[in-house]
């Protein structure tokens, strides 16, 4: 059966719209009569959550007031409130991660937010199956959460991070989650063994690559569609103690780009654990604004006299690192330098740093701290994220690092390769065609306006870009994607479009879940005769 889509009138009638609106907090007795006897007895049964907070999200560019937010303790609180709000006409649940999305995905405007933020820590768990140690954790666990305990606890912890760790394992898991890890170990969806799913009809499963796989592989990259992350099963390895972090400047792309191909092509036994970069103005107001950047040693600033002065306007940057234990391994060095011999980069300007392998993933604590404190953190951030292909990055950075943001965009610009083997065609996510494409993060910082630009015209700058990407036929796809239309999905999704829309008629009949990823229409529920 396949999804029907309402007229659009139908669809103002139904589904609140997510695009700004007043604050204020509808209460459930302001929703028709049935819908507001709903919610009562959801309320009677969860824990009330806090409604401002789900109206909003770290984007900080729409706004959606839902009926009520609820923190659900356990899988069957969930599997109520769905429960309870398929049985209506209209009801729409959202499950809420840390709300760091940036176009209101977390959002259910007149309907429910989930605070899966609810079931935290207190509910991990160490599992071993066959030798193997993995960790049971909740779908609102934090990955923070999840590094602290597994480290503290057992000297362990997953090989697949985001830069970020305040995001949550079921809000990571429902897009991909990319650090520098993932040209070696897969994004995070590549590195998941089983999950606790409550589906659109509010029935609860445990689902992994031999029990239910279709439904497994539909929920990661699944953009919430098919069902609730209750619990995540994640793969653990031993911490390494230490990290060699290592920071390179390249004056040309071509060369930045062959070299961090040439990275993460290398075999495994023999890699980097993690490759990254970033493109950043040339300009010595603006040295380098890369989030990932190497604590520099006081008194060695980046020195801009050993740029070239006919070098374009703007420079890359390549950072990699490798785990070691000091106790166990004192050839880091000697690996380091054979592995960085053949590289093309600017010589002179490479910094290397040796921290703990925590506070190496907990780096951009220190962005957020500094964000919080000149008011960036709370200004609005109208990201870009994309996935471009190997064959039209050289394009890329032509037309736009080089032309629409020559003068930056206040903060990282992120670009580096991943492999396409390590990204499994039976999840959701939409990917690249082709073997290697780019991860290209458009992390804005401004001010908030008038300080900073109004953020419309930051908006209209990424309009420009994915312009761009389309007019010139680069093979792209959105990363964290948004979008409005059902042709713009379909067309997002390509060939998989048919697949992600039975998986939804099968998993969420009614489409109640994640509205504020306007993909579906919620259907009401049909009665029997
Ligand atoms: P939310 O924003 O709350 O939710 C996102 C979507 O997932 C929504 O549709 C929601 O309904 C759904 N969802 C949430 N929880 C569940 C669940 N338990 N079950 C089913 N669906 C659920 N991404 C990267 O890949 N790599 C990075 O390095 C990275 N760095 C970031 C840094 C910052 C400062 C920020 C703000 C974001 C970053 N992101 C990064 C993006 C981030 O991964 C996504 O925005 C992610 O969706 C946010 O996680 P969240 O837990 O806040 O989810």
């Amino acid at each position: 059966m396949m999804i029907a889509y309402l007229d659009q009138q139908q669809q103002r009638r139904l589904v609140p719209d997510a695009e700004p609106e007043a604050s204020g907090v509808p209460s459930a007795a302001e929703s028709p009569d049935g819908d507001a006897a709903l919610l009562r007895v959801m309320e009677l049964h969860v824990a009330p959550g806090d409604a401002c907070a789900a109206a909003a999200d770290f984007g900080g560019m729409v706004r959606s007031s839902p009926a009520v937010a609820l923190r659900p303790a356990t899988a069957s609180d969930v599997a109520q409130v769905i429960r309870l709000a398929a049985s209506s006409q209209r009801l729409t649940v959202a499950a809420r991660g840390n709300g760091h999305s940036v176009a209101g995905q977390a959002m259910a405007g007149g309907g429910v937010v989930l605070d899966m933020r609810a079931v935290g820590p207190a509910s991990m768990e160490l599992v071993r199956v066959g030798g193997a140690a993995y960790a049971d954790v909740s779908g609102g666990a934090l990955w923070e959460e999840v590094l602290d305990w597994g480290v503290k606890n057992y000297r362990l912890s997953p090989v697949s991070w985001t830069d970020y760790l305040d995001l949550t394992v079921g809000g990571t898991l429902s897009n991909g989650g990319i650090s520098g890890q993932a040209f070696k170990h897969g994004p995070q969806i590549s590195n998941v063994a089983e999950m606790e799913i409550v589906t659109g009809d509010g029935d609860c499963h445990v689902c992994s690559p031999c029990i239910l796989p279709d439904l497994f592989y539909a929920v990661l990259g699944g953009l919430g569609q098919f069902g609730v992350i209750t619990r995540a099963r994640i793969p653990m390895q031993p911490s390494p103690l230490m990290v060699k972090w290592i920071r390179v400047v390249y004056e040309r792309f071509e060369e930045y780009a062959a070299d961090a191909e040439y990275l993460v092509n290398r075999p495994e036994s023999d890699s980097f654990d993690y490759v990254e970069g970033f493109a950043f103005v040339n300009s010595a107001e603006d040295p380098v604004n890369g989030w990932a950047s190497v604590p520099v040693p006081p008194g060695s600033g980046f020195d801009p006299s050993r740029i070239p002065p006919e070098s374009g306007p703007v420079l890359y940057c390549l950072e990699v690192a490798l785990h070691y234990d000091h106790l166990l391994d004192d050839n880091v060095d000697r690996r380091v330098g054979e592995m960085m011999r053949p590289l093309r980069y600017t010589r002179g300007l490479e910094f290397a740093a040796d921290v703990g392998y925590v506070e190496f993933l907990a780096r951009v604590k220190r962005a957020e701290e500094e964000a919080r404190a000149n008011g960036s953190w709370a200004a609005p951030h109208p990201w870009l994220n994309l996935l471009v292909s190997a064959r039209d990055i050289a394009g890329f950075d032509r037309e736009v690092f080089k032309g629409i943001l020559r003068h930056g965009i206040g903060g990282p610009m992120l670009v580096y390769p991943m492999l396409r083997s390590k990204w499994d065609a039976r999840t959701s996510v939409a990917v690249p065609e082709s073997d290697i494409f780019y991860l290209v993060a458009l992390l804005r910082f401004s001010k908030p306006y008038p300080e900073g630009p109004p953020a419309e015209e930051l908006v209209a700058q990424n309009r420009r870009i994915v312009d761009c990407c389309r007019s010139n036929g680069y093979d792209f796809k959105l990363y964290l994607p948004h979008y409005k239309t059902e042709t713009e999905w379909a067309h997002h999704f390509g060939d998989d479009w048919p697949r992600f829309v039975e998986r939804k008629s099968r998993y969420d009949p009614t489409a109640l879940l994640s509205p504020g990823q306007k993909i579906f229409s919620r259907r009401a529920h049909e009665s029997p005769l």
